[in-house]
């Protein structure tokens, strides 16, 4: 089956009654129009490298952005009125959410972004948008912009203006994440063959789409975990103690750099425990369940920049430095259990001309770039910048959500 035809197969269970299928089927193939490549890693027998990136951001962040704007794009439209899309990005959420909800009536984008925190590329796809969406420079970090978001939801102030978040806390957000789960397992598992699944993560929204198919039934041998040198889930796991990094530490895997991600409490939960906004645990997880389905190892920035380059090297395969995280993760796990003959899938998520630097530098030469980016350099920026202060954006929020 295409993509399309898969998405479609595992989202409809999801929206029975609220979506018509010959609608839904429609939605898929229109957002989901572009390839999902599965690149075999030269030396390594059924392994493969998925990768996500060939959507109009770049980003594996356009399946889940694609879906849901015309999800809320047609809710929108039946019901009437205006809805204002607020989100925080560390770099491809931001991007994603504003090209997929760019020119859908009804519907306003505000994407608060850290200034100094997000590449070139990954700031002009957000700020050269213009029309429906605003982009907001924040003098602070990834978790200032989360933490802004958050606030300005439970506001009563804002009580007046309907807002929705395009967080990977929104669980439209997740279910289609779920979906190139199967589908890398239609082209690569036998009937009921369970593989391993590598995902390099930051607030776990990819990988908990991960959790959701194998909870729809997928087999999955063993989901790996690989994150930077914000290691609060990899410590958590050896030890059951958890401790968020505040701040967040700043590496090379910008889109990671989250120091405690939002959906562990929805991980823990599926693990039986239960877990409060502030990162408290109030009921531990099944720690025991955990370590059998779940593998994590923590990167530095240096092992991502050999990595890019031994990749190269060893398999000419082509990584950024999220892809990078992803597959040194990957080859921890195989230090600890041989995958037998399991096929595997380690996920690229973005595009290596999307850091164009850390190509150049690890590797000596730029990579390839996507007609999407080239068009970038030539288009003009705008946006607006703020202090990491709620009373400041607040009065930024009344003033334009009012007109
Ligand atoms: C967002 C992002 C991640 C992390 O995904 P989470 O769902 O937040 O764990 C990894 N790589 C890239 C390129 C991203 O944009």
């Amino acid at each position: 089956m295409s993509y399309a035809e898969i998405a479609f197969r595992v989202l409809r269970k999801f929206t029975q009654g609220v979506i018509a299928e010959a609608d839904l089927h429609t939605l898929c193939r229109d957002a989901y129009n572009f390839d999902v490549p599965l690149e075999p890693v030269a030396g390594r027998d059924r392994t493969c490298v998925m990768r996500l990136d060939q959507g109009p951001t770049a980003s594996f962040k356009d399946f889940a952005a694609r879906m849901m704007a015309r999800l809320i794009g047609r809710f929108i439209r039946e019901q009437g009125g205006r809805l204002t899309i607020l989100t925080a990005t560390s770099g491809d959420t931001g991007s994603a959410v504003a090209s997929a909800f760019h020119g859908v009536e009804g519907i306003r984008v505000i994407v608060l972004f850290p200034i100094a925190e997000v590449s070139d590329r990954q700031r002009k796809q957000m700020t050269t948008l213009r029309d429906n969406i605003r982009t907001v420079a924040v003098d602070g970090k990834f978790d200032d912009c989360q933490a802004l978001v958050k606030r300005a939801f439970a506001d009563p102030a804002l009580k007046a203006f309907p807002l929705s978040s395009a967080n990977s806390i929104n669980i439209g957000r997740l279910l289609p994440q779920s979906v190139y789960y199967f589908y890398a397992a239609a082209r690569l598992a036998n009937r009921g063959e369970a593989m391993v699944f590598a995902v390099p993560s930051g607030n776990f929204g990819n990988m908990m789409g991960c959790v959701f198919a194998r909870q729809m039934g997928l087999p999955v041998k063993r989901l790996v975990v690989p994150v930077n040198a914000n290691d609060e889930f990899p410590r958590f796991l050896a030890t059951g103690e958890y401790a968020k990094i505040e701040p967040s530490r700043n590496c090379r895997s910008n889109a990671m750099n989250v120091g405690h991600p939002s959906n562990l409490a929805r991980l823990v939960a599926v693990y039986g425990g239960q877990m409060d906004e502030t990162g408290r645990i109030h009921r531990g997880p099944d720690l025991a369940a955990m370590r059998r389905d779940l593998f994590s190892s923590s990167i530095s920035d240096e092992r991502t920049r050999e990595t890019i380059a031994a990749a190269w090297r060893e398999h000419q395969l082509l990584l950024e430095p999220h892809g990078a995280v992803g597959w040194a993760g990957f080859l921890d796990y195989l230090a600890v259990e041989p995958l037998a003959s399991a096929p595997a899938a380690v996920l690229e998520t973005a595009h290596p001309a999307k850091f164009p630097e850390e190509i150049e530098a690890a590797l000596g030469f730029s990579p390839p770039v996507p007609p999407s980016l080239a068009a970038l350099d030539r288009l003009t920026e705008d946006f607006d910048r703020l202090p990491a202060d709620y009373e400041a954006f607040r009065r930024y929020l009344q003033e334009r959500l009012g007109r």
